[in-house]
């Protein structure tokens, strides 16, 4: 079975000024040297991409993707203030986040709208990071595959199963986001395995194929253990994806 590629991809959120983004997109760039197996990606906000993608366009900086946080169902349109996937694509971006917690928590993102998101990100050529994980509440119901599954199902009966072979899935225990208090690795590995499992019902080849990340707190001090596990290809990294320093030690620790 073919080895899947790490990925490590930086959420900034809503944060940094252009003078900011240039000197964090500039300073990863320049620690890439250690990077050798692992792709590596950065979201900034809608606003900045011009501005990343120029600096990304230089030659040394060219093995870093770029991802939009997130995109309209549209194409094009009366829909203000939103950003369709065509346009992040225009602007070369890669990936795009599809349903993070914020955005369904924050912005009323249904499991239907995120499937939606989905399936405009892939026909715009961009590859989706679908975000699906649980609140605390509902962890403590014992919930957690259950939710996680509703999310995972929702984007498959939209899309189909085949689509999965062009996304990259974020398990992202609400919990753990910004919170400072991560997933255990044995917690986030169960947690993998069952998304695993669960496409390989419909397609057991997807399923050996995808990457599926592990979002929530990564930081270059618990990486290492997270990134070790066997169904773990990765992170989504908020708040420590602002940091160069941080950032590129969670990179080398998905060597
Ligand atoms: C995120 O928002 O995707 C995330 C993982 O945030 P943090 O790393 O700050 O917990």
């Amino acid at each position: 079975m073919a080895k899947r590629q790490p990925l490590v991809a930086g959420n900034w959120k809503m944060n940094g000024s252009r003078a900011e983004a240039t000197a964090l997109v500039t300073a990863v760039a320049q620690g890439m040297g250690a990077v050798k197996a692992t792709e590596v990606a950065v979201c900034p906000p809608c606003i900045l991409i011009a501005t990343v993608a120029s600096l990304l366009a230089e030659k040394a900086n060219k093995r870093i993707a770029l991802g939009g946080q997130n995109l309209s169902v549209y194409k094009s349109g009366a829909y203000t203030g939103e950003v369709s996937g065509p346009m992040l694509k225009d602007f070369g971006c890669q990936y795009v986040i599809v349903g993070h917690s914020e955005r369904r928590a924050l912005y009323g993102e249904t499991d239907a709208i995120v499937a939606e998101k989905f399936k405009a990100a892939q026909a715009a050529g961009l590859t989706p990071i679908l975000c699906v994980g649980e609140t605390l509440s509902e962890r403590e119901a014992n919930q957690t595959e259950a939710v996680v599954e509703r999310q995972l199902q929702a984007v498959i009966a939209a899309a189909g199963i085949a689509a999965l072979a062009n996304a990259v899935i974020a398990y992202e225990p609400v919990w753990a986001i910004g919170t400072g208090k991560n997933a255990t690795p044995d917690q986030a590995q169960a947690v993998h395995a069952f998304i695993r499992a669960r496409m390989a019902r419909d397609n057991k080849i997807i399923a050996e194929q995808v990457r599926i990340l592990y979002g929530g707190s990564v930081k270059g001090s618990n990486a290492r253990d997270l990134f070790a596990q066997i169904d773990i290809d990765g992170g989504l990294i908020g708040g420590a994806s602002l940091s160069a320093e941080e950032f590129l030690a969670i990179c080398r620790a998905a060597e």
